[in-house]
């Protein structure tokens, strides 16, 4: 068979997403895409799996289809940490999100609140941001960070490459290589061309995300797998967890 690009990272309506399993694996199928399910795992997200029983449960559905099995976990939350060993092995790959970030003082930023502390500065945000990504990058068990530049929606009127200074970008890309996590080209929150070129040439490998919730969003794949290839990532070095495996289901991770 020819290449076909891996959506990594998409939603149905086991989550926030508007498709069923079926209706998702048709619509990559009809764009030539090879589809994911990557339901949101997790407390502090409205509409997700929030128990360990509706994770196993979400797993035997998928059981029934010819999919990748992802689960995209946020890291302020715990529910991944209460993942019993027995499910891990069952999915082909584990996406981490940091949908909000902890300050020092234990305050949580959400990416998508209105409400800006006011006090905070945006230095100071991104200062907080990249330390939360790189303790994610140490101590959570994911292949993919997804939407490696969602940063707070009030901060998203300026330029991505002065929110973002170098030295963060190489902190943040760093950290993905060191736990051999990839970087993830979202379609929905496309990152900067600046960071995915430092994480390239780096050697981080690339992931295709969709993060599709709507029929016309899923699998759409087309820019993010452009911007790749604009970079000269061969298209087989692309992340596929069933080519290149899980960091989080190999076999010193399967063991009880
Ligand atoms: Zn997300
Ligand atoms: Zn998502």
């Amino acid at each position: 068979m020819t290449w076909q690009p891996v959506d990594c990272h998409a939603h149905t309506t086991m989550s926030d997403g508007a498709l069923s399993v079926a209706a998702l694996v048709a619509r990559a199928r009809a764009l030539g895409v090879q589809p994911s399910v990557a339901d949101h795992i997790s407390h502090d997200v409205v509409r997700s799996l929030k128990s360990i029983d509706g994770v196993r449960a979400y797993l035997d559905t998928l059981d029934h289809y010819d999919v990748r099995r992802g689960g995209e976990f946020c890291w302020h939350d715990s529910l991944w940490r209460e993942l019993p060993a027995d499910l891990v092995p069952r999915f082909t790959h584990r996406i981490g999100s940091l949908h909000a970030i902890a300050l020092d003082d234990g305050t949580l930023v959400h990416a998508f609140s209105r409400r800006f502390p006011p006090t905070l500065s945006p230095r100071t945000y991104m200062k907080a941001f990249i330390a939360n990504l790189e303790r994610l990058a140490r101590e959570m068990p994911v292949d993919i960070l997804a939407h490696p530049t969602l940063i707070a929606a009030s901060l998203n009127d300026r330029p991505p490459e002065e929110v973002w200074r170098e030295s963060d970008e190489e902190r943040a890309v760093e950290a993905l290589y060191a736990a051999g996590i990839a970087f993830e080209i979202s379609n929905r929150y496309p990152p900067h061309e600046r960071i995915v070129r430092r994480a390239v040439d780096r050697g981080v490998r690339i992931s295709l995300g969709s993060d599709g919730h709507s029929p016309a969003q899923v699998a759409d794949v087309g820019r993010p797998l452009a911007l790749a290839r604009s970079l000269n990532v061969p298209d087989d070095e692309l992340y596929d967890p069933r080519r290149h495996g899980s960091k989080t289901t190999a076999p010193e991770h399967q063991r009880t």
